[in-house]
């Protein structure tokens, strides 16, 4: 199968022919029809998103497409089934999937986020060495070998340029809303960066109920996009953060109840975000960081304005709840998705989709995988 393969960091990805296995127990080959483009995507081709070693990669982590074939032990799926590719994989029977927290489940292998399987082995190789898969999905190349649980089974009959957005994009910025951050109807809530993720928080928030929703990004073309998709304020970010924050003050006088860090790469962003919420309000890390990286928090902000500072990994959700409702969301018009797509590309062109998608001067970039299935 041909896939776009990263082979060393600050390289862009190019399309090579991959050797691929057949499923094994408890494993779907999924043909992939359309991918997108997600910022920890490019965070990993500059060394920001953390993946050790596991190079070659097979990037793309926002996958929908129809079942090729099933493994031993697969019995609720058959071949021609539409499927989104979901982050997740809760295995049911860790000690926190066991407690109901599936999204902290850690009975996966250690390198399931980069194709490790169940039982220690890879799918996907080059010359008898193993090709990792980012995020266990490596949705960028025209079949992906997964877990069973990794499968949301899609009945909607929607194009899957925009189904796929679901599996990263739209399922961290609702699940940052919901699943995290609990966004209650009447609040403030600041979104940093309006890219996919950002436009999905701002979506997230309008259908929590927010009253004021402010859009802060660089680039006047992507707060244009944010308007559309419900910001009530947008905001030309300046490059000082306390100009921002009187920016800020202006509109929500005691700081805002939320601040959503949808960019990620700069740590020193999340204590400026706090300082611009109110006494007990959080801020959520959203976007990609190092392992490494170490955040500063005043003590006046922790203790004395009992602000509260968290992360969320993928919408902390559980995909077989979540996506199901973001489909209902869409289909009864109250989330936008297809409006999402900022631009599409064939797999051929993947380094102009990385390109595109590294400017990010409009919504996601799609790479139409296998154009005969859309
Ligand atoms: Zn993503
Ligand atoms: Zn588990």
């Amino acid at each position: 199968m041909r896939a776009a393969v990263l082979c060393q960091l600050h390289t862009t990805p190019k399309v090579e022919e991959i050797d691929l296995q057949e499923p094994m127990h408890g494993e779907v080959l999924v043909r992939i029809a359309a991918s997108g483009i997600c910022g920890s995507d490019v965070h990993v081709i500059h060394g920001v998103a953390p993946i050790g070693d596991s190079l070659p990669i097979i990037l793309g982590h926002e996958g929908a497409g129809v079942v090729e074939a099933v493994g031993p032990g697969v019995t609720d799926l058959r071949r021609g089934d539409r499927v989104i590719i979901t982050m997740g994989a809760p295995c049911g029977h860790c000690d926190y999937c066991s407690r109901g927290r599936m999204p902290f489940c850690n009975g996966n292998p250690p390198k399931a986020t980069y194709g490790e399987m169940d039982d220690g082995t890879y799918r996907l190789s080059k010359g008898g060495q193993p090709v990792y898969s980012f995020v266990g999905i490596g949705s960028l190349g025209e079949y992906a070998v997964v877990r069973r649980r990794k499968l949301v089974k899609v009945e909607l009959d929607a194009p899957f340029e925009s189904l796929c957005l679901t599996s990263c994009g739209v399922t961290t910025g609702l699940g940052a809303v919901f699943n995290c951050a609990e966004v209650t109807p009447g609040a403030s809530v600041l979104v940093f960066g309006c890219g996919g993720v950002g436009l999905c928080i701002i979506q997230g928030a309008k259908i929590a109920g927010a009253a004021k929703i402010i859009a802060v990004d660089n680039n006047p073309a992507k707060l244009d996009l944010a308007a559309n998709f419900g910001a009530s304020h947008c905001i030309l970010s300046p490059q000082d953060p306390k100009e921002l924050e009187a920016e800020i003050r202006k509109i929500a006088p005691r700081g805002v109840d939320y601040a959503f860090d949808a960019v990620g790469a700069r740590p020193e962003r999340l204590p400026s975000l706090m300082a611009m919420t109110d006494l007990g309000g959080l801020t959520v890390a959203v976007g990609v960081l190092g392992f490494a990286d170490k955040v500063s928090v005043s003590a006046a902000d922790l203790l004395y304005g009992a602000r509260r500072l968290t992360g969320v990994r993928g919408g902390n959700g559980f995909p077989g709840l979540d996506i199901p409702r973001i489909l209902d969301l869409y289909q009864t018009g109250r989330l936008k998705l297809d409006e999402l797509i900022g631009a599409t590309y064939e797999l051929d062109d993947i380094a102009a989709a990385f390109d595109d998608a590294e400017k990010a001067n409009h919504g996601r970039v799609v790479v139409r995988v296998t154009p005969s299935l859309l």
